[in-house]
């Protein structure tokens, strides 16, 4: 790391300091710095004379201070435009290509790892790569070996780096950075094992929750405040977003939805229990349903692609559908009930403004949206369902890295949790 480098990344950690003191000369600059840092990041580009009405602080005090914040490269004169009186003022933006961050997304078989710059922009994607997910010190250790890998091809020196959030599926308590499904060796919470390996500030999250911020921040959500997002993977994981706010609960467990003991049908559950609701409505379950029929005789195209029905993958029953496999469309109908069924127990409890269906189930479309909206309909009160849209995912595969990305930027520039 150049000396250059390191004082910018230095820098740039003091103004987004956690316990930050305003007294003094030098930090209560630091500290205005920051106001008019996180204004533009609001707000968007500004003149001097809005930056000095939005922040309350005085015009020549705010052009020192733009100035400065110039010199320190954090941000740009980005051209002038029409002000009052017919006279043209320059206008202000944060400076892109400053500081980086990183979104990691772990999936049971593969890994994809974004980064992005100050303006949220996706600059940087890596998508699929192998990566076998077990709760092992090996998987952990590959990981970790992965994501160094992403972040020397990325040509960005990791000192530009300044956080990373990595998505894993089960419990995660964002705050305290500790993972209990997987990873979990040591005393030591698993982020800071991750932050002190790769040297960069590590933010954990569950994957159903990052990915509904990822909707919410760059997808199918518009003006939406209140938002439920279904994870439909090879496990059920739900996102649940109130005022504009992921809600977490106290340890950040909330939003088990694919737990809650929905079934009376015997189906052990992968945690331990018997009727979860993911034993019928999951991409396992689905696995599971399509080997019993052709198991049973029923004709699907998949006999001839999956010459082991052991090996039969999430990816390839929905590829099937979309090839117009009956079999597995008329599953995708039974199951897309029981999910509208499910999700009026959500809208009764949480009178939603939208249901996002995501996760690689929700690649289905139609097949699987359409059952689950008639169904809906049929068991939650009309008066609540009229208030809900079901929406597919906008941002599919992509929602886990976008949504670890901007969560780790939230946690770094203004230390929102
Ligand atoms: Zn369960």
């Amino acid at each position: 790391m150049n000396t250059k480098a390191n004082s910018l990344n230095n820098y740039i950690k003091s103004l987004f300091a956690e316990n930050f003191d305003p007294r003094g000369v030098a930090s209560k600059n630091l500290f205005f710095k920051k106001q008019i840092f996180l204004w533009l990041d609001t707000h968007g580009a500004a003149t001097i004379p809005e930056l000095s009405r939005g922040l309350n602080i005085s015009v020549p005090k705010v052009t020192s201070l733009v100035n400065e914040l110039m010199k320190d490269g954090l941000i740009i004169n980005n051209g002038k435009v029409e002000s009052t009186g017919g006279r043209r003022a320059a206008v202000y933006g944060l400076a892109k290509k400053i500081c980086y961050f990183i979104g990691v997304d772990v999936k049971r078989y593969y890994i994809n790892i974004g980064l992005f710059d100050l303006n949220k922009n996706l600059v940087k994607l890596k998508e699929k790569i192998p990566y076998p997910l077990e709760n092992t010190q090996q998987a952990l250790s590959a990981l970790i070996q992965n994501i160094k890998k992403f972040i020397r091809e990325s040509g960005v020196g990791s000192s530009r780096i300044l956080g990373m959030g990595i998505n894993l599926s089960g419990r995660v308590n964002h705050f305290t950075g500790y993972s209990y499904s997987y990873f979990h060796f040591q005393e030591e919470p698993l982020a800071s094992i991750i932050a002190h390996e790769t040297g960069i500030k590590t933010f954990l999250e569950n994957d159903s929750n990052a990915m509904a911020y990822g909707e919410f921040a760059q997808g199918a959500v518009k003006d939406e405040k209140h938002v439920i997002f279904l994870n439909l993977d090879y496990g059920t994981g739900t996102g649940i977003i109130i005022n504009k706010k992921l809600y977490y609960g106290k340890s950040g467990f909330s939003g088990e939805f694919g737990h809650i003991p929905f079934f009376d049908n015997n189906i052990l559950c992968g945690c331990g229990k018997k009727g979860c609701l993911e034993t019928e409505i999951s991409g396992m379950a689905l696995i599971r349903r399509v080997k019993e029929k052709i198991q049973g005789g029923s004709p699907s195209l998949l006999t001839k692609k999956v010459k082991n029905l052991q090996n039969l993958k999430l990816e390839d029953v929905v590829e099937a559908a979309l090839t117009d496999d009956m079999l597995v469309i008329e599953l995708l109908s039974e199951m897309g009930e029981k999910l509208g069924k499910a999700l009026s127990v959500l809208i009764n409890l949480f009178n939603p403004e939208l249901v996002i269906l995501g996760g690689k189930l929700s690649e289905t479309g139609d097949y699987l949206r359409l059952p689950a909206r008639s169904a809906m309909n049929k068991y939650s009160l009309s008066l609540v369902n009229n208030d809900t849209q079901l929406k597919l995912s906008e941002l599919g595969e992509r929602a886990g890295v976008i949504g670890a990305g901007l969560i780790a930027r939230n946690r770094v520039i203004s230390n929102e949790y």
